[in-house]
């Protein structure tokens, strides 16, 4: 095994959604839906299968229809316009968008700022690509101990500007976030902006949640935040949107040179990916905005029951504002070690959850925290929620 990669074994994803199968436990760990996204966009993609859409290598940006409707809901939610031939490219997922375009960006030695607890594959595709990250941990509020409504993770503005070094190449930010459940307000994303101004740093943007915002906010892109258009690579993927994460369609946007690198490092990845998926993805993105409203809907509907339930089961519970994920802190429940705590759920109460410690350099920081998806079926959750209730 290459060394870079050698302190990161396998991901706590496959090794949880394992253990959930193992026991026959609920699993809230890995996050994916328990039900399949639009019944017309699985017929799109059946139709791509048999008409012969996409069976053979799909051009290496992602076929124009797809990249055409990435860019038109860029223009039509954000405001923002894109070229769909030199300002978009289709990937495998956000998870190869991330990797080609840390690939793509960063130089050996170089550092990079990402915001921790940071999704797994941040670490691993840093690693890969010789650079250095640098955390900046999201601190949760104070804020009174009264259950659901009011503890978040923020970021500390003057923490952030103190990790900027003159290594410093890129900026890693991921807003909604997993697994804390914040969305960057409209002043903290300002301030990452006016810094990457400042310090003519990159920034690489993992916006895959940007549907997934909730109680009536907007999902704000750093991209149309002063002078990020022509440095800010954006990252999406129709598995969040859509509730397909097995077809593995994501993409960048971003400007021309910046999408152009992503694409030099992609094509050496997978090449290409997904080919009649993507016709079903351009057909999912068009969708009438009551899709995405009805979606939203429902997902904080599943939010307020697990954050309401895991309250009543002895958990503190912080507040997410978008993604699928809730975090705890399970101190109140006399355990203070996430890992040990995850370890042994699925023997004490038949539930998997994630411990956030995994997504943290400083683990000690993380250790108190467990991660619930609530992108569940609502019997599930309750199921959930009672065999939860046990452990008080
Ligand atoms: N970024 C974040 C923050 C995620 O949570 C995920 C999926 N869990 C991904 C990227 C990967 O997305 P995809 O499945 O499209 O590769
Ligand atoms: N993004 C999903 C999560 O955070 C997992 C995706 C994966 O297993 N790579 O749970």
């Amino acid at each position: 095994l290459n060394r870079s990669l050698a302190e990161f074994g396998t991901t706590i994803f496959a090794e949880m959604s394992a253990l959930a199968l193992r026991t026959e436990s609920i699993n809230l760990g890995q996050g994916f839906p328990d039900t399949d996204g639009p019944e017309e966009i699985r017929e799109a993609a059946v139709r791509a299968l048999r008409d012969g859409r996409g069976n053979q290598y799909p051009p290496g940006p992602g076929v124009p229809e797809l990249r055409l409707a990435v860019a038109a809901h860029q223009e039509r939610l954000y405001g923002l316009a894109h070229d769909p031939d030199t300002e978009v490219l289709v990937t495998a997922g956000a998870t190869e968008a991330i990797a080609a375009a840390l690939l793509a960006l960063l130089e050996p030695g170089d550092e990079v700022v990402a915001l921790e607890p940071y999704y797994d594959s941040y670490a691993a595709c840093i690693a890969m690509a010789g650079a250095r990250r640098v955390p900046v941990t999201l601190r949760p509020s104070r804020g009174p101990r009264d259950g659901v409504a009011n503890r978040h993770f923020r970021l500390d503005l003057d923490e952030l500007r103190a990790a900027v070094t003159d290594r410093t190449r890129l900026l890693l930010i991921n807003t909604p976030h997993n697994p804390t459940g914040t969305v960057l307000t409209r002043e903290e994303l300002a301030a990452v902006a006016e810094l990457a101004v400042e310090r003519d740093l990159l920034v690489v943007t993992d916006e895959v949640y940007e549907h997934l915002v909730f109680d009536g906010a907007e999902h704000l892109p750093l991209a149309t935040f002063p002078g990020m258009r022509e440095r800010t690579v954006t990252i999406g993927s129709a598995g969040k949107t859509f509730s397909f994460t097995g077809w593995k369609v994501g993409w960048v946007t971003g400007a021309p040179a910046l999408v152009s690198a992503v694409r030099s490092a992609k094509q050496f990845l997978t090449y290409v990916a997904s080919g009649p998926f993507q016709y079903a993805v351009a057909e999912a993105l068009a969708l009438p905005g009551t899709y995405f409203a009805g979606f939203r809907a429902d997902m904080q509907a599943k939010r307020d029951l697990l954050a309401s339930g895991l309250a009543e089961a002895g958990f503190e519970v912080f507040t997410s504002a978008g993604t699928y994920f809730i975090t705890t802190d399970i101190r109140p429940l006399g355990e203070s070690d996430g890992f040990a705590f995850c370890r042994a759920l699925p023997e004490r109460a038949g539930v998997v959850a994630i411990p956030n410690a995994v997504f943290y350099d400083h683990r000690d920081a993380g250790a108190p925290f467990v991660r619930f998806a609530f992108c569940k079926r609502t019997e599930v959750l309750q199921e959930a929620v009672q065999r939860l209730k046990r452990l008080a």
